[in-house]
């Protein structure tokens, strides 16, 4: 099969034949039909992340991945050949108590296409533990639809509707228009909350705007934590910071009223090691609430896909380029000048 294959870390990915996916009895092989570009693959590329990918390369990145099963073992009872799905970018054991309990996205045995083994950048990945893992695709949503949902739409849903309870008429800033940012804007807006929607570029606000966000701060042209404090009277009822740089973590927090809400969506980046510094003392006498959130487990995909079948969610509207797999490198060359605008999926596989 086709892949874009990382053989060097930092260098062009190469397009090239690989051997196809081998199955197992529990799981199913995707023929991939559409697959997002995603700031996490950067990171991979960039060999930040050797803890996800076991640092060996060569390597397929591409975890946002929707497709046709077109192999399933022979203890899968939920899946057969040729059903559209999507697929969680976490994947869940399927049998311990967080996956029982519906929590797969932080199960201790995950696994992650893309990352800790090859994934969709290529025309075929194998999926294990099907039936708790792969989710039917209703056909009323296109695959190059599904795949802009990829991990930003569906992380973004769950850190703002089920980690954040997201409530109608509250003031939600997001910094970061990114994808993450983005879907998360639409989806709360969607939930009846006034979206503030921070970042550098006029370009991705305006982009904030046109899917839901009422107020937008250029942060490098004006101080966001005073601006949203003017804006909401005080201070905003529930932060997001999508983007999970010092900067942002640290203003996203310092926009909230006494009591609000912190959702932790952005993973640090390499010269961090995890680690940004908060006043503790302001967290405990301004009782705010600081939540961490990681992908969307399994069962939360139903909510999802039923609000974008039925046309109230638009994760289409974040897809800004279709393209082939050798255009991957363009991609994530724009995400390290942060040039990038809305999401790129991949749709040919074939050069
Ligand atoms: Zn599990
Ligand atoms: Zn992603």
């Amino acid at each position: 099969m086709r892949a874009a294959v990382v053989e060097q870390y930092k260098k062009p990915l190469v397009v090239e034949n690989v051997p196809d996916p081998v199955d197992d009895a529990g799981g199913v092989i995707v023929d991939v039909k559409a697959c997002g570009v995603c700031r996490s693959d950067w990171h991979g590329w960039r060999g930040e992340w050797p803890g996800f990918t076991g640092g060996d390369l060569p390597h397929t990145f591409g975890h946002e991945f929707v497709g046709v099963v077109s192999d399933a073992g022979k203890s899968v009872t939920q899946f057969k050949p040729g059903d559209r799905v999507i697929i969680p970018f976490t994947l869940g054991c399927g049998h311990c108590w967080f996956c029982r309990t519906g929590h797969s996205n932080v199960c201790p045995d995950i696994t992650m296409p893309g990352f800790t083994y090859d994934g969709g950048f290529a025309e075929y990945v194998h999926v294990p533990n099907a039936d708790s893992n792969v989710v039917p695709l209703p056909d009323a949503v296109s695959f190059q639809e599904a795949a802009g949902m990829g991990c930003r739409f569906m992380t973004a849903y769950h850190g703002v509707v089920e980690v954040g309870k997201v409530h109608p008429g509250d003031w939600l800033v997001v910094y970061g228009a990114g994808g993450v940012g983005l879907s998360a804007t639409q989806i709360a807006s969607g939930a009846g909350a006034n979206v503030i929607a921070v970042d550098i570029a006029d370009d991705k606000l305006d982009l904030a705007r046109k899917v839901g966000a009422v107020e937008t701060i250029n942060s490098s042209t004006t101080e966001p934590i005073e601006a949203v404090r003017d804006i909401t009277g005080g201070g905003a009822d529930m932060s997001v910071d999508a983007l999970g740089i010092p900067t942002t973590l640290r203003n996203a927090v310092g926009s909230l009223r006494r009591r609000g809400t912190h959702v932790q969506i952005g993973m640090t980046p390499e010269g961090e090691g995890g680690e940004v510094a908060l006043t503790i003392n302001d967290l405990i006498t301004n009782e705010i609430d600081y939540r961490g959130s990681f992908g969307m487990p399994t069962v939360e995909f139903r909510y999802l896909l039923d609000q974008v079948s039925t046309g109230k969610l638009h994760p289409g509207d974040l897809v800004t380029r279709a393209i082939g797999l050798s255009d991957v490198n363009e991609a994530l060359d724009n995400m390290t000048t942060y040039k990038t605008v809305g999401t790129s999926v991949v749709t040919d596989f074939t050069h």
